[in-house]
This record gives C-alpha cells, structure tokens and sequence, in this order.
C-alpha cells in the first residue's frame, strides 16, 4: 500500500505517539486527571496542556492567545462565529478556494458574502472589489486541493486598511512555513503528524471572541469542554518535529516533487507550479475516469479532488475556480506526499497509475 493523500491526512509521527502514551494510563497509572482539577493528577495533567501549548504556540506569530479546539473545522467556526455577536449581518469576503469550513460557515451566518476570485493559477486576487463595512475576510495560508499558496501578506495589509479581521486557514501550511499577518488562524494536528480530534485557533491580542460552546469555562472560557492531555501532548510533540524539520521535511517534498513532475511529464498540472507547497500534486489528463482508475489501483491511496468532495460526485469548486470545466475537473487526481513518502513509492505508484491510465486509452 502506497499512502499519497497526505492532504487528507497524515500518518502519526513517532515522536507524537511517544508523547501520547503516558496519558493514556488505565487506572493504576497517575496519568488520568482532568487537567482543569485542582489536585495533583489535574495539575500534572494541566502541566502536559500547558507544555504542549507552548510547543503548538512556536508555529504561530509571536504572541496572541492558542486555544485548543476539536478540530480546524471547529477553530474555523469558533473564528467565524465568534467574532461577531449572534445576527450580527456585515458583509463577509471569503476566496472561491476555500475550505468548505469557511464557505458553509459563512453561508450559515446569512450575511452578505464576496467570493473573492483566484487566477488560473490559483492564486486568490487581493485587489479584488470588497462590499464596504466587510467584517471579515477569510484567505487560507495553502490550499488543500491544488497546494497553491495565497497572499495573505497582502490580504492582510487590505483587511487592515478597512477595518476588517483576517481569518487564515492555515492547515495545510502549518509547520511548513511561517504563518504571519493574520489576526486569527485555524490549524489542524493530524496534517501535521499529530492525532486527529484536535485543532487550534490562534487569536491576535486584542482580539475579542464570544464562545460558541458554553459550559465549564476552559480555554480561557472561550472554548468549553475537557481538553485530552493525549491530543494535546501529541499536537505539541507534532508541531515540535515539524518546526525542527521545516528545511528537511521541505526539501523533501521539493525533490518527490521534482521526481512526479517528470513521471507525470505528459499530465496537466492543476494550479501554480512555483507559488504552491511541494507535497501536493493535483494534475489532470483529458479523457480520464478517475473513479476506474481508482478502482484499478487500489493499493494506492490517493484523492479524486478534495477528501471531503472525493466520493461524492461533485465537481471541486476549487478546480471550477481556477477555470476547469467539469470534464477536467473530473479528470483530475491529486497526489499528497511528504516526511514518510519514499521516491520509490512515488515512482512504483506512477508506474501502476499511468498504466491503469493507459489501458483507458487515455
Ligand atoms: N481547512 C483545510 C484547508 C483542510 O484541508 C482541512 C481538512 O481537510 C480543514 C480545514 C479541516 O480540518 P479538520 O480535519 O481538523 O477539521
């Protein structure tokens, strides 16, 4: 089994699971207090959280305040909903590209929303006209189907100019660049290495936010619920790793890059080939039956599009944005690779995809 869908998820690094175990004692261990408890297990428990916050903190901007969330869809949410009070109706500007987090979010809010336009090349335009009074602009740090980096530098240079907060989605970015200019940022553990069910909001100082979930008060009473110790340790050892393997996780997927992109010489490639995170290929050959093709290469896990629009027969709108009509769109696979992936899995899963491509004729 060949695993290139490392947009979709990614496997749990060693150092994450290590870091994990101890917290998932039985009951002889001293490992399952609540961490919001005042005695000794809480407090060492509340010691795991706050270690680990720290660790998750060095991915993001100096500064500001990381709370812990069950997920990116969830800090997404947090960001976007409790930014404003309940009906509060100003205008929303959010790229065509975004994660359906935000685009459904926003519809959700019911107000007045601007699709930000992107190239062809998949780069959201910054200059774009903005409904004046927008409260907010959503502009994700890398994108999740086609890999292309946005200009939040200068979205975020705009959101300031007209009094706008910046939200960045930055899930597929973190732990791989610096993540800067944004007034609040959604991450996500398990793109990172780290364990699913736990994602983070980062919030600007100064920055004021209504909870969304209401109870016992944790995470400065902005997100209620029991934070797990595991989760956390595990996020914080993730982002740890990756911010020691920034230069050496990057050029690794620079050069499996370089190794696809001339196996899949004669293929389309989707989005920008220079302004884009290396560990994501999204290319397309006319004619082609992913859905076959996928059922004939089994043993490579890969995506028709975005794991959340794979399987479900729509077209991405993020291949729609950037111009595909829907038989590209259709066309297209995207391949995710990175820290794990070996150059003889890239190629001994070009060698099987091509194959199954070429036997459709195609
Ligand atoms: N935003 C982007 C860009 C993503 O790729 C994803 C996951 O696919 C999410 C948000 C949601 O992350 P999570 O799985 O933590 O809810």
């Amino acid at each position: 089994m060949i695993y290139l869908d490392y947009q979709a998820s990614t496997a749990l690094a060693p150092e994450a699971r290590d870091a994990m175990l101890p917290w998932l004692g039985g009951p002889d261990s001293a490992a399952f207090g609540n961490p919001h408890s005042p005695h000794v297990l809480g407090r060492q428990a509340a010691a795991a959280v706050a270690l680990a916050r720290e660790r998750v903190a060095a991915l993001l901007p100096a500064g500001g305040t990381l709370i812990f969330t069950g997920s990116a869809v969830e800090a997404i949410n947090l960001a976007m909903r409790g930014s404003a009070p309940l009906g509060d109706k100003r205008p929303l500007a959010v790229s065509a590209i975004e994660h359906v987090a935000v685009l459904e979010t926003a519809q959700a809010l019911g107000c007045p929303v601007t699709t930000i336009p992107v190239s062809r090349d998949g780069i959201a335009q910054t200059d774009c006209a903005l409904a004046p009074g927008t409260r907010m602009i959503a502009l994700m740090q890398v994108n999740n189907e086609i890999g292309t980096i946005q200009p939040t530098i200068d979205m975020a240079r705009r959101a300031r100019d007209m009094g706008a907060l910046l939200l960045v989605d930055a899930v597929q970015a973190a732990g791989k660049m610096a993540l800067d200019e944004a007034d609040l940022i959604a991450i996500s553990a398990h793109k990172i290495h780290g364990p699913k069910g736990i994602g983070a909001l980062w919030v600007r100082d100064g920055i004021a936010l209504e909870p969304i979930l209401t109870g016992g008060g944790q995470e400065a009473g902005i997100r209620s619920g029991t934070l797990s110790p595991a989760l956390c340790a595990g996020f914080g050892a993730a982002a740890q790793v990756a911010l020691e393997r920034r230069q050496s996780d990057a050029a690794h997927a620079a050069e499996l890059w370089d190794l696809a992109r001339e196996l899949f010489a004669d293929w389309t490639l989707n989005g920008s080939a220079d302004a884009r995170w290396h560990g994501n290929l999204n290319i397309r050959r006319d004619g082609l039956d992913v859905a076959r093709l996928m059922s004939d290469c089994r043993d490579i896990c890969f995506s028709a599009g975005s794991a959340c629009s794979s399987g479900s027969g729509k077209v991405s709108h993020v291949l729609r944005a950037i111009g595909l009509d829907d038989k590209q769109a259709k066309s297209s696979i995207r391949l995710g690779f990175g820290r794990y992936t070996t150059p003889d899995e890239i190629g001994e899963a070009a060698r099987k995809i091509k194959a199954a491509a070429a036997a459709q004729g195609v």
